[in-house]
C-alpha cells in the first residue's frame, strides 16, 4: 500500500491528528484551522494564568504577538532564569529555572559551609543540572521551531476596560502636566510683565 504524500497531510496542533490539508477542521477533536489565524501569546498567557486549559492551545507556529529573535535572545543570555519561558508564558517552567538558578547561587556563595562530598548535595546537583538541560534543549527547540507556546483566542480575552482606562489616564496625565506647565510659564511671564510695569512706573 502506498503513503499519503506528507505535503499534503498536517498535524493538528492540538490533538496531533494527522490531517489532510484541505480538510477545514480535525475530525478527531473539532478544531477549526481557520481559527489558528486569530490566536495571540497575550490571550494565551492570561488563560495559562486563570489556569482555562479547555482555551488553551499549544501551538510550534509563531503567533503574530511574540518574535522568534526575541525568545533565543532571552533564552541565550537570561535562559537559566526562565527568561524566555516568562516571555512566552510557560510560567511553571520559567518558575522551576528561576527557583533552582537563585538556591545553585546561594549554595556557590555558601561554598564553604556546604560538604558538597555529603550525600545532601545531590539537591544542589540533581536540579541544577535539569535545569541546564532544559535551558539548552529550549534554545534547540526555540532555534529548529519546536518549542511549544500556548495560544487562545485572541477575542475571548479582550483588553481589560481597567488596563485601557489606565492607558488613558497616563495620556490625559500627561497632557495635564503639560498644560499646567504652559500655565506656569505663563503666569511667570505674567508676574515679569507687573513687574515691569511697575518698574515702569518708578522709571517715569
Ligand atoms: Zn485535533
Amino acid at each position: 500500500m502506498k503513503r499519503v504524500d506528507d505535503s499534503l497531510i498536517i498535524k493538528c496542533p492540538r490533538c496531533g491528528e494527522e490531517c489532510f490539508k484541505t480538510q477545514k477542521k480535525c475530525l478527531e477533536c473539532g478544531l477549526i484551522f481557520e481559527r489558528l489565524n486569530h490566536v495571540t501569546n497575550r490571550a494565551g498567557k492570561i488563560a495559562v494564568v486563570r489556569r482555562e486549559k479547555e482555551n488553551i492551545l499549544k501551538v510550534t507556529k509563531w503567533p503574530q504577538d511574540v518574535k522568534k529573535s526575541k525568545a533565543l535572545l532571552l533564552c541565550g543570555f537570561l535562559g537559566m532564569v526562565g527568561a524566555h519561558n516568562f516571555y512566552l508564558g510557560r510560567y511553571l517552567k520559567g518558575f522551576f529555572s528561576l527557583i533552582v538558578t537563585l538556591v545553585a547561587c546561594v549554595c556557590i556563595m555558601l561554598e564553604n559551609v556546604i560538604d558538597y562530598s555529603a550525600f545532601y548535595s545531590n539537591f544542589f546537583f540533581l536540579p541544577t543540572g535539569i535545569m541546564f538541560f532544559m535551558w539548552w534543549i529550549d534554545f534547540i527547540l526555540i532555534g529548529i521551531n519546536k518549542y511549544k507556546i500556548p495560544v487562545a483566542l485572541d477575542y475571548l480575552y479582550p483588553e481589560t476596560p481597567k488596563k485601557k482606562n489606565l492607558k488613558n489616564k497616563i495620556n490625559n496625565d500627561n497632557i495635564i502636566t503639560e498644560k499646567s506647565e504652559i500655565q506656569n510659564k505663563i503666569e511667570e511671564n505674567n508676574v515679569i510683565n507687573i513687574q515691569n510695569i511697575k518698574n515702569g512706573d518708578k522709571k517715569q
